[in-house]
Formats: C-alpha cells, sequence, structure tokens
C-alpha cells in the first residue's frame, strides 16, 4: 500500500540498499500523528470525557476511507477486478483521499510491482521477506533502491486513461489536507466540540486506518493459513478480514488477484464484495470477474499435496505415501473434470432452453451431473481423510 512520494533524483546504475535514505516528512508525519494517537486523544477522554457522536462520525470516516481503499485502489484500479461508473469512482477517489495514502495512481503502480514481485528483497516494495517493520511502515520511511521505482506509472496505461484517476492524482495532496482537516473541523464546530472531533475523527481516525491497512503488507504476509499456494508468503486471515473490509484473504487474492472477491465462500467477511455486488445489480457495475471453481478447487487440492509432499520427504516410506497420495490425487483431477464438465453441460443445456424433443438429452445430462457431483463428493472426503494425516 502506497503512501511515499515519488523521488525525482536517481543516481545512475546505484546499487540497492537494505538502508535506504530516510524520508523525513513521513517519519514525522506518522510519528506525530501516532503519537497524538496514543497520548493526547487518550488525556482528552480522561480529562473531558467523549461524546459518542464523535465516535460514531470516526467510525463513519474509517469505514468510508477504508472501503474507497478496498474497492477503489486495489481491486478496481490496481486489479481491474470489476468495472464502475464514473458516479462510483468518483465517490471512491474521494474517499482514497480521506484515507491518505497517496493517489490512486501511485498506489495502484506500487502494488502491481508488489503483485509481480511479491516476496523479492529489492523489487517488491513492501516486501515481508524484509521482516515486519518493513512491510507494515519501514519502506514508507524510509527509500530504498530508488531505481525500483516507477516514475512516470508506465505499468499503469489503463488508469493513466481514465479522467477521475488523473484528476484525483494531479489535486491529490490538496484535496487529502484539505478533507482530512476540514472535515473533522467541520463537524467539530457543527457539534461545539472542535478539539475532540480533530483529535478523535480526524487525527485518531486516521492512524488507526492506515496500521490497519498496512496490516495487509505486513501481518496478512505472516500470519494466517495459505490454502490456495505456498509459492509467496501471503495468508487468509479472518480477524484481519474483519478489521479491513475483507481484505484478510490474501493467500487467496494472490493466487487469483483478478477476482473481485477476496473472501470466496458465503460466509467469508468481504463487505466490499458485497457492495460490488449489490451495485452490479443496480447498474453501478459491471464485469465482475470471478475465478472459475474448478480452478480455484485443482489450486487447493495442489497446494495440500505439496505441504504432505514435503511433510513426509523424510519418512522411512515416503515414497509409499507418495504414491498413496499421487494416486488420490489424480483420481480428484479426474472426478474434478468430469464433474465440472458435465455442471457445463447441464447449465448450456438450461440456458438454451431445449425444445421438448430433446427432453431426454436434458434428463441425461442432469443425471450425469448428479452422478460425478456424488462421485465428487466422496472422492474428495477420502483425498482429505488422506491428504490430513500427512499435510
Ligand atoms: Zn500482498
Ligand atoms: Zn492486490
Amino acid at each position: 500500500m502506497s503512501v511515499s512520494k515519488s523521488v525525482s533524483e536517481q543516481q545512475p546504475n546505484q546499487q540497492p540498499t537494505q538502508e535506504g535514505r530516510p524520508i523525513w516528512t513521513n517519519i514525522i508525519f506518522f510519528g506525530l500523528s501516532f503519537l497524538i494517537a496514543v497520548t493526547v486523544v487518550p488525556w482528552y477522554g480522561f480529562e473531558y470525557g467523549f461524546h459518542w457522536s464523535t465516535w460514531l462520525w470516526a467510525t463513519g470516516l474509517w469505514l468510508f476511507s477504508s472501503t474507497s481503499i478496498s474497492m477503489g485502489y486495489h481491486r478496481l484500479w490496481s486489479h481491474r477486478a470489476y468495472e464502475a461508473n464514473g458516479l462510483l469512482r468518483g465517490f471512491l477517489a474521494f474517499g482514497g483521499c480521506l484515507a491518505l495514502q497517496n493517489s490512486a495512481l501511485h498506489w495502484a503502480s506500487d502494488h502491481r510491482i508488489h503483485h509481480k514481485h511479491v516476496d523479492h528483497d529489492e523489487k517488491d516494495p513492501y516486501s515481508a521477506s524484509l521482516g515486519f517493520w518493513h512491510s507494515h511502515i519501514g519502506w514508507i520511511l524510509k527509500r530504498r533502491n530508488e531505481a525500483r521505482y516507477d516514475e512516470q506509472y508506465d505499468r499503469c496505461p489503463d488508469l493513466k486513461r481514465d479522467p477521475i484517476v488523473m484528476f484525483q492524482h494531479k489535486y491529490y495532496w490538496i484535496l487529502s489536507v484539505a478533507l482530512n482537516v476540514l472535515i473533522p473541523a467541520i463537524l467539530g464546530l457543527a457539534y461545539g466540540m472542535f478539539w475532540e472531533m480533530m483529535l478523535v475523527a480526524g487525527v485518531f481516525r486516521l492512524v488507526w486506518s492506515h496500521h490497519l491497512t498496512f496490516f495487509i503488507n505486513s501481518l496478512a504476509h505472516i500470519w494466517g493459513s495459505r490454502p490456495y499456494t505456498e509459492e509467496n508468503s501471503a495468508r487468509d486471515n479472518f480477524v484481519l478480514a474483519v478489521l479491513t473490509g475483507g481484505e484478510g484473504y490474501h493467500n487467496y487474492h494472490h493466487k487469483f488477484q483478478y477476482d473481485y472477491r477476496n473472501g470466496i465462500s458465503w460466509w467469508h467477511f468481504d463487505p466490499s464484495k458485497w457492495w460490488i455486488k449489490a451495485f452490479s445489480w443496480v447498474g453501478i457495475t459491471k464485469n465482475l470477474k470471478v475465478v472459475p471453481k474448478d480452478k480455484i478447487e485443482r489450486a487447493k487440492a495442489q497446494t495440500l499435496l505439496l505441504k504432505a509432499k514435503e511433510k513426509t520427504a523424510h519418512l522411512p516410506n515416503a515414497e509409499e505415501i507418495m504414491q498413496k497420495l499421487h494416486d488420490e490425487y489424480d483420481k480428484l483431477v479426474l472426478n474434478m473434470t468430469e464433474f465440472y464438465e458435465a455442471k457445463k453441460a447441464w447449465v448450456e443445456a438450461k440456458k438454451a432452453d431445449i425444445a421438448h424433443e430433446i427432453a431426454e438429452e436434458k434428463k441425461h445430462l442432469i443425471e450425469n451431473y448428479e452422478q460425478f457431483k456424488l462421485k465428487l463428493e466422496e472422492q474428495k472426503l477420502s483425498w482429505m481423510k488422506l491428504a490430513k494425516q500427512y499435510a
């Protein structure tokens, strides 16, 4: 997630350094705002108390800005996981200014590099391989490997064609400062509690929303499970999903970054996914990208197989176990192929609304579908029973 400003002076053939150059404006801003949030804000509360409406406004502003980052900066602009009309894009660009994480163009550029070079010490802007501090905020406070930065945003030609993105980019700093100062100030004057609103809905809300977003780069690459791929450090984590509007299903997201969902099951807490879907019903969003279910299931099975392989490699009967695992895995993949083909045939027949003379065929298709579904369910159980013993 991107906050740091771009550098204009760049040394030719500069060697990447672990240390980097401190960015003092960021160090002072993030340091000071954090200090105020953990000292002045609680002191004010003990001394004068807080009115409930202050916290209500702070929560509202936090949710608006963090949803703009998740739905807008991340899924819409970084990954093009869906399309949105101008009104929603404007709204998300506005919320992005309030989040104070740099412009959508800059943020998306960094984020595309993160996905392309995830965990790479030098190329990933917020690589988790360099530890919690660096991936959380260290990368914002000092500039490492300056040659890496995409000054012209060449990775984002699509975004350069979006007038809303470019307008926000041009006026980003003035808009961000104005919103972050004016909104709490106006609310404070309206409620007759200026300093309380400035401290809570202004500073505390901003620090809170910053660090929760930053957790996706730090904690979501350290803490959680990896059901879809172990090729990178990204993790699925329910707690982080709750705190970040659904962004915590980061392992799935790194495997299938173009899916508009991060949490794919109905019970996965992912408000951004719900908003995007709900907006599609009224035409505000469209072309929602979804990864086919069979592809997801295959990725999960393959990851489990690799995990089991790794864990059993040292056992004396490793070869025998591997043979068993491979047999079950092959059967599972075969059953999946049969099931998803039967399902596709059935769905297509339903869509085509075949006339009565082919009713027999329709009956056959649905029988096929039911039969393969049962077979796949049985094989899934058998596979899981075996793989879980070793993985
Ligand atoms: Zn990541
Ligand atoms: Zn992403």
